[in-house]
């Protein structure tokens, strides 16, 4: 036997599967909560202690997720197929997360729930930014304070342009800003991906926080939260039906093509979307099969198709509008219509950020909360609604990637149908 093979005192947790546990932590969570009440609330700093490992790690990954999401863009390749897979990128995701917030308004998942206390929930509305003030405050006066005090979309704004200058370096002619460019990009990459490891190694500790909050709400709250937790996964799975199914479904048929053949086609990478809960996994799959089974032509969705798998998220979208209404709910605010509206902007723009692996789009929610004034902090009612949601990531992942793949598979197809670069043979037979 090598060393390699001694087994570790914890190998049963850490090598056991991370959603299971979360799940498991929920569920037991739950029990221990009704089960103890309140004798169960020593947990509580456990919870607050997952919920600052989240705030710690959300701020960089917005900055360093988005410069390498808009510096993926290449300018060269900008042309007219660039601008028709963005446009279709950005106004479905729009729509995405508008059907999120309907479902989200129809369901209205976690009302009643009561979980912030009414004069905390009306500190929070005298705090609530005007819509038109949020709008001019996008513009940051100083990046580097906005990314300090954790302001979300100024952030944004800055990362999105400062990714496009980058990626304008990495074309230029000139030798010198190309390589400057090249290893700008280099670096922010790498920061991204130390980020996507410390999200897994924050995540490893999911299981206990989870736990803990969800404890502290049940011992509060009783057993009425898991109709809660049911009402959200069926408004956002209702969701991300209905978006395919209209938006998907109508854009085929206003470009007569056959929707039967589509779905025909793109069940391969849907499924596999749906299991690997990771749109860049799927990559591979949607490649082959939009080639095979769709005949769209390589010159597209050699571009069309990894772009999407970065920045096109409809899934996400969805069910971001679906939680950001829930977790107001939840707390005894329910979102304004403003509120609401600048949810459809940074969920937008959070789908452009949120990379392709399983679980990316939870970590992206803070951001939008972050940005209608719903800050995840320990200790708060928004910290133990985002806490639910967690627990039951997995199933709302799975739909999601599904959603999110087969939007970047009718954007390619319908760009690939304008440029003439579809074989139309494919769709006859
Ligand atoms: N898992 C999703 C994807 O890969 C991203 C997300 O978590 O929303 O497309």
């Amino acid at each position: 036997m090598s060393s390699n093979d001694k087994k570790g005192m914890f190998d049963w947790y850490f090598k056991s599967n991370l959603l299971i546990r979360i799940l498991i932590g929920l569920i037991l969570g739950g029990i221990v909560g009704v089960a103890a009440g309140e004798s169960i609330l020593w947990v509580s700093p456990l919870g607050s202690l997952f919920v600052n490992l989240l705030k710690m790690i959300v701020m960089p990954v917005i900055l360093a997720s988005l410069v390498v999401g808009a510096a993926s863009i290449n300018p060269a390749e900008l042309g007219r197929v660039g601008i028709k897979i963005i446009l279709f990128y950005l106004v479905t995701s729009a729509f995405a997360v508008a059907m999120g917030l309907l479902m989200g308004n129809i369901f209205k998942p976690g009302a009643g729930l009561a979980l912030g206390s009414a004069a905390e929930a009306a500190g929070r509305v005298l705090k609530q930014p005007k819509f038109i003030d949020t709008i001019i405050a996008i513009v940051p006066k100083n990046p580097f304070g906005a990314i300090a005090s954790g302001a979300v979309l100024p952030t944004i704004f800055f990362a999105i342009l400062f990714g496009i200058g980058i990626s304008y370096l990495k074309a230029s002619s000139d030798d010198r800003i190309k390589k400057a460019g090249n290893t700008l990009f280099m670096a922010f990459d790498g920061a991204a991906e130390v980020m996507y490891m410390m999200v897994r190694w924050v995540l490893q500790f999911a299981p206990i926080g989870v736990f803990a909050l969800i404890a502290v709400v049940f011992a509060k709250q009783g057993p009425k939260v898991v109709g809660a937790l049911g009402t959200v996964t069926i408004a956002a799975f209702l969701g991300y039906i209905l978006h395919v199914v209209i938006i998907y479904g109508g854009l085929l048929l206003i470009n007569r093509l056959s929707v039967v053949k589509f779905f025909k086609g793109a069940k391969g990478p849907m499924l596999t979307a749906f299991v690997t809960r990771s749109s860049s996994g799927t990559l591979p799959v949607t490649m082959t099969d939009i080639d095979k089974n769709l005949g769209v032509s390589k010159n597209i969705y050699s571009f069309t198709l990894p772009l999407g798998a970065t920045i096109n998220m409809d899934g996400t979208a969805i069910y971001q509008g679906v939680c950001a209404l829930f977790i107001g709910f939840a707390i005894g605010m329910p979102l304004s219509f403003a509120q609401q509206i600048t949810v459809i902007l940074t969920a937008v723009l959070a789908s452009i950020g949120t990379a392709g692996v399983p679980g990316a789009g939870a970590i992206m929610l803070l951001m939008v909360l972050n940005s209608v004034g719903l800050p995840v902090e320990a200790g708060t009612p928004v910290a133990a609604a985002y806490a639910m949601i967690l627990g039951i990531d997995a199933i709302l992942d799975m739909g999601r990637t599904s959603v999110n793949v087969t939007g970047d598979m009718v954007g390619t197809t319908l760009v690939a149908k304008s440029e003439k670069e579809l074989d139309m043979a494919k769709w006859k037979k």
